[in-house]
């Protein structure tokens, strides 16, 4: 299963809003994942402001590419210029479509509201090209074919930018024409495999190499906080292949093969055994089980967050004694295992997690400098442990990074490594 390489698609996201950080453009995005499930790729995305700006870099990619969407800018206001702007630029006349009219006056009806009169603009298609319905908002897409206009061979498409009207009119009318525009039959194959517990330039160090001697496979590292993700595109062959490279050295740092979460992995885990879960948190203040409780399920295998911030409620939530905070310092292996086996006593779960640490940017020692945590692992009949781990990082990174190695003991207790 190969890549479909003939069809040249370039996306152009109109809105000024992109550009000044208002908001955040995720349609290109989720473009490309769209696309790529099909076998295609977009070979340009550019973002433009509302109004004339559209007019030149709607010019240069319909004399590049086969397919051209451009996102936004259908909606009522006077800064909503990609219909007549496109239209201009394609020779193509406009026309009030009747049918699009009337459905947008139903679409106003039944909300009980008086339709105005720039909504009417909305209903304008050019002249030969089809109305894409909008079940869920006032402007009709636009598909114009390939060849209808003198401009150019290249098809285009004006979708709606609002996300809730933009998805279902690709799903339901864009691909079926990208689709036929492309003769996808055949879909690319992709596998991302999820790892933690190794930093990115040790991954790479590991199976680069390999990874590039494998015939027909393109491949690409994403580093998060606490985790490396390894994409694999190509065929079933070459796929296998790089997989077998990937954990012949790293099977043990695996979180996932089919995209899940470090969560979703734990959770999956402790419910296939069985398994309850408690936390105490000082230094993440709630994430861990904010984190756990994302997960669809969680409730058959989580049963207790104790968000301990000062150490009075290590104290009285958890019973760590205060002469052993007196002395160690709330940041330290002591406390870590008294909060861990309190937690564990406290909420009957078989696995208990605890963690303390010190997030900065003040607090910090020469013993114990900002970025020092330690965690507690306390599992019902076994040794409770503990360890030390150290992210240096701004407040939010560090909660992050203190929650993934609190998760990533659990998985590693769960598969017995
Ligand atoms: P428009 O159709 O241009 O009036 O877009 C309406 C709304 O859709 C904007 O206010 C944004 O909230 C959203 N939107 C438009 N384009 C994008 C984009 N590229 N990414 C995310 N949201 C968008
Ligand atoms: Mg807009």
């Amino acid at each position: 299963m190969t890549q479909v390489q003939g069809v040249r698609i370039e996306i152009i996201n109109t809105g000024t809003e992109l550009l000044l950080g208002n908001t955040l453009n995720t349609h290109s995005a989720w473009f490309g994942r769209e696309l790529f499930k099909l076998g295609l790729r977009i070979a340009r995305q550019t973002t433009v402001p509302d109004g004339d700006a559209i007019r030149d870099s709607l010019e240069e990619a319909i004399s590049r590419a086969d397919v051209v969407i451009v996102t936004g800018g259908l909606g009522p206001t006077s800064d909503d210029l990609t219909r007549e702007i496109t239209a201009e630029v394609l020779g193509l006349e406009m026309i009030m479509d009747e049918a699009a009219l009337r459905s947008m006056e139903a679409f106003f009806a039944v909300r009980g509201l008086a339709m105005a009169e720039a909504n009417r603009k909305q209903a304008l298609c050019l002249v030969g090209a089809d109305s894409l319905a909008n079940p869920h908002g006032t402007a009709p897409g636009i598909y114009v074919p390939p060849r209808l206009n003198s401009r150019s061979n290249c098809a285009v498409f004006l979708l709606p930018g609002p996300p809730r009207e933009l998805y279902p009119m690709v799903h339901e009318q864009v691909i079926p024409r990208l689709r036929a525009l492309a003769g996808v039959e055949i879909v690319n194959e992709a596998l991302v495999l999820k790892f933690t517990g190794i930093g990115e330039s040790s991954f790479h160090e590991g199976v680069d190499q390999r990874l590039a001697a494998v015939p027909g496979l393109e491949y690409g590292y994403c580093a998060h906080i606490g985790e490396v993700d390894l994409r694999l595109i190509g065929t079933a062959e070459s796929l296998a292949e790089g997989r077998k490279i990937a954990l012949e050295q790293f099977e043990s740092f695996l979180i996932s093969d089919d995209e899940s979460s470090l969560e979703e992995t734990v959770v999956r885990l402790m419910a296939a055994r069985g398994m309850k879960l408690a936390l105490a948190e000082s230094c993440t203040g709630g994430l861990i089980s904010h984190r756990i409780t994302n997960v669809p399920g969680a409730s058959e295998v989580f049963t207790h967050g104790f968000i301990t911030y000062a150490n009075a409620a290590k104290s009285e939530l958890l019973g760590v004694s205060p002469e052993d905070i007196e002395t160690h310092g709330a940041v330290s292996e002591t406390v870590a295992r008294a909060m861990a086996e309190g937690a564990l006593r406290a909420s009957g779960a078989c696995i208990a997690v605890s963690v303390t640490g010190i997030a900065g940017p003040g607090g910090g020692s020469e013993e114990k400098p900002v970025g020092t945590a330690w965690l507690g692992l306390a599992v019902k009949g076994e040794p409770t442990k503990a360890y030390k781990i150290f992210h240096p990082r701004n407040r939010r990174d560090f909660k992050l990074a203190v929650s993934q190695a609190a998760l990533e003991a659990v998985r590693r207790k769960l598969k017995g490594i």
